[in-house]
């Protein structure tokens, strides 16, 4: 068979292959359903760009102040009707996604006001950026304080704590979608909506922000959809289709959005400058793209989750679960299988596969991080990616895969990698 060859050629073993192929023929109504998300969404996006008349000189660069930029000021149009906001702020200045959650926050958070996270620890790159870890810059040097509400032991909200911890110096809320570099589940829409509107009939007028990122078209509707004031995300995740070289963006209120203009730029300026730096056409053909990238990330995840199950590695999600972001956590219980996972991701890359991660430090992260990327965009994890601290439970979180049959060959590789170091046991592949 055609296929056997071209996997041996890629260094996949027979026995591992046919494992493979018994548990991908498992899968196919899963593979449909997430099609049919695709297809939804990819309307939502065509559509945002028919109604805003997107057209060729939308892609043209602006330089210097970027006045009067049509591509800049139609594209923030196009993802304002896409996630169903009043407005957005879409820039290549906004260098991530920490960036673009850390402009949601103190554009919108003034001293002596309090922030709460209800849905425990936030983002690991957020502690700094927040003061729970100190750090020069942070919300807490500019005199706003944080209450946290931790998950329930069953990861559901823990709704009488929350209404105990809103006060009158509540002035925003951050909910974060994914679950991050922890083993909680990712939250559902619906399940986000709920503590939204929870959270509003106990004081309407808070802020409500979603992190959005890896969340973004996985499911038909968004935060933004049911109430969510910002949702804050990375163009080098979901949203940029794996086009886009930079950027970030936040979708939300008026209000909001321009409290997030004039602290992006200056109080005064805003949104009106800027310029797009020749990337409309990426942003824009990114965009479109998404809806389908995701999808490929979402078959890979799916596949893995199935892939290391019958191995016997606990997975979150577990293989059969539905999907609300397209991170895929797997405990390997040890370093060396952590590492022998990413070399395996790493040597399946199109771009320095020749490469070998190591664990380092990183900015931002506490222990230290070992990663695997291949990527023509830097630090893009839209693309085939995993990346893990080296803390117990060795939890990998991998995700990304612009086409799903790149996903693929990055996780048998990773399996072959394990295989070859004797780190997982080679009868186990018969047993299913
Ligand atoms: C990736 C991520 C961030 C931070 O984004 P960067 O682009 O890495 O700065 C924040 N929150 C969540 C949930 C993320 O997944």
């Amino acid at each position: 068979m055609l296929q056997d060859n071209i996997y041996s050629l890629m260094g996949i073993s027979d026995e591992l292959f046919s494992y493979s192929e018994k548990i991908l023929s498992t899968l196919e109504s899963r593979f449909k359903e997430i099609d049919k998300t695709a297809e939804y969404n990819q309307m939502k996006v065509i559509s945002a760009m028919q109604i805003n008349r997107v057209s060729a000189a939308c892609f043209n660069e602006s330089t210097g102040y970027g006045y009067d930029d049509i591509g800049r000021d139609t594209l923030e149009r196009v993802y304002a009707d896409c996630f169903g906001t009043e407005d957005a702020l879409v820039r290549p200045q906004i260098t991530c996604g920490t960036h673009a959650l850390s402009l949601a926050l103190s554009a919108n958070l003034r001293p002596g006001d309090e922030l709460l996270s209800p849905a425990g620890k936030p983002y690991d790159t957020l502690e700094g950026v927040i003061g729970i870890r100190s750090s020069p810059g942070s919300l807490a040097e500019y005199g706003v304080t944080y209450r946290q509400v931790d998950l329930l032991p069953d990861d559901g909200f823990d709704y009488d704590k929350i209404r105990d911890a809103i006060n009158e110096k509540t002035k925003l809320v951050t909910i974060q979608r994914s679950k991050g570099y922890q083993t909680r589940e990712t939250f559902s829409v619906e399940k986000i909506a709920k503590l939204i509107k929870f959270v509003k009939e106990i004081k309407p007028d808070v802020i409500c922000m979603v992190d959005n990122c890896y969340g973004e078209f996985v499911e038909r509707t968004e935060p933004s959809n049911f109430g969510a004031d910002m949702i804050v995300g990375s163009l080098i995740k979901n949203l940029g289709g794996g086009l886009a070289p930079s950027g970030g963006y936040i979708c939300g209120t008026k209000q909001c959005i321009e409290n997030c203009g004039y602290r992006l730029t200056a109080p005064g300026l805003g949104k009106e400058v800027g310029t797009n730096m020749g990337l409309m056409r990426q942003f824009y053909q990114g965009l479109f793209m998404a809806p389908s990238v995701v999808a490929g990330a979402l078959k890979g995840a799916i596949f893995a989750a199935n892939i290391y199950e019958h191995l016997d590695f606990h997975c979150v999600p577990n293989s059969q679960e539905s999907r609300h972001d397209i991170i895929q956590a797997v405990e390997l219980g040890s370093p060396e299988r952590l590492i022998a996972f990413c070399k395996g991701i790493q040597s399946a890359a199109p771009v320095d596969s020749y490469v070998s991660p190591v664990p380092g430090d990183m900015p931002g992260y506490d222990s230290q991080v070992i990663m695997a990327a291949g990527a023509f965009v830097q630090g893009s994890s839209i693309e085939l990616s995993a990346d893990a601290p080296l803390r117990p439970p060795y939890a990998v979180y991998f995700q990304g895969g612009i086409t799903w049959h790149h996903a693929k060959l990055g996780i048998l590789k990773s399996v072959q990698q394990m295989l070859d170091e004797n780190l997982i046991d080679k009868e186990k592949l018969k047993e299913i």
